[in-house]
């Protein structure tokens, strides 16, 4: 729960103080800033602490149940419960709900390329991820990004000017294709050039070779020698749960009506992992930038 569902327990006691709201989240922690790994990454934020900006005791003192360490493994509709495995313990009970209120958010895309599962090729989604690169970091001189969309850019941006060896692999002609024409790119990209970023583009990463020193990446034209990899090739919704219970776009993006409802009327979805129509969009504030692919608007 880092985002959705810290801002539904808070809003949702300040409404109805009275609710019970019980939280589930399997990681030890809460409101974690993914937009800040780069940002520490890169020198601009000095303390990781100051990724945070919730806790559980905090939600604890707004009336809110938390179960840290707690992953939510079925949801039965019919019934109104949930199935719950306390992390630590091992230990599974299920639980009634009245109303449930969906924050699981998304996970990193992580195709199936040979060699993938390494300890040397990361993720970049949660403060596990963020400890992980920050670790790393001191000890990789030589920094393949795969993927040049925001993320992949930002991480590109900050490990260059820690003066890392830095190269940016995408299987798009330009970086960020997907949010800027190349009028634009093409500064953008002359900037990584003049910072020592490495652009390997138009091509595709078809294995991983892991190795005492680092990371032998081969893609479809070349092969990149690295002492870590990061992978930021896209997110998909975490909806697994709700799968042929609740109607669902192709990508998972569960379709929810005007009042945040999916199809089953006591299940309720938080932005990131809805469908939106055109109307909800249009009332949408406009966020710094849109990092959820899988949001369509219909
Ligand atoms: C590197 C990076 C940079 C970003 N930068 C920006 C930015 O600058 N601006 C911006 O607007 N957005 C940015 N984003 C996107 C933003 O972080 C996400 O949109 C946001 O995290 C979504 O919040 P969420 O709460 O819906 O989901 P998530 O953050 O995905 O949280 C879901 C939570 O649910 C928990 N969970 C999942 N399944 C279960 C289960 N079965 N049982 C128990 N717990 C479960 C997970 O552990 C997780 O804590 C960035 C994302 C990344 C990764």
């Amino acid at each position: 729960m880092y985002h959705d569902g810290t801002f539904a327990t808070q809003q949702i006691l300040a409404e109805n103080p009275d609710a019970q709201v019980t939280v589930y989240e399997r990681n030890d922690v809460i409101s974690f800033l993914s937009c800040g790994i780069a940002l520490y990454l890169g020198g601009q934020v000095k303390d990781p602490q100051g990724l945070f900006y919730s806790s559980p005791d905090a939600l604890s003192k707004l009336g809110a149940t938390i179960k840290m360490r707690h992953d939510v493994t079925n949801i039965d509709n019919q019934a109104h419960t949930i199935t719950v495995e306390d992390l630590d313990t091992h230990e599974t009970t299920t639980e009634a709900y009245d109303k449930l209120v969906m924050t699981t958010g998304s996970w990193p895309v992580i195709p199936p390329i040979l060699g993938i599962d390494s300890d040397k090729v990361l993720l970049c989604k949660n403060w596990a991820h963020a400890q992980a690169l920050f670790e790393k970091a001191a000890s990789s001189k030589r920094i393949a990004v795969i993927g040049a969309g925001y993320i992949g850019a930002e991480l590109a941006e900050a490990y260059s000017l820690k003066g890392h060896d830095v190269t940016l692999i995408d299987a798009q002609d330009r970086v960020m294709p997907k949010y800027y024409d190349q009028a634009f790119t093409d500064k953008i990209e002359q900037d990584y050039v003049d910072h020592g970023v490495k652009l390997a583009l138009s091509q595709k990463v078809a294995s991983f070779d892991t190795t005492a020193t680092g990371v032998t990446i081969t893609t479809d034209k070349e092969t990149i020698e690295a002492d870590l990899a990061i992978l930021c090739i896209g997110f998909k919704p975490n909806t697994d749960l709700l799968k042929g219970k609740v109607d669902m776009a192709d990508n998972g993006a569960i379709i929810t009506n005007d009042y945040m409802q999916s199809s089953d009327p006591d299940i309720l979805l938080p932005v990131i992992v809805q469908q939106f129509t055109i109307t909800q969009r249009a009332k949408m504030p406009t966020f710094h930038w849109q990092p959820t692919p899988f949001v369509k608007v219909s």
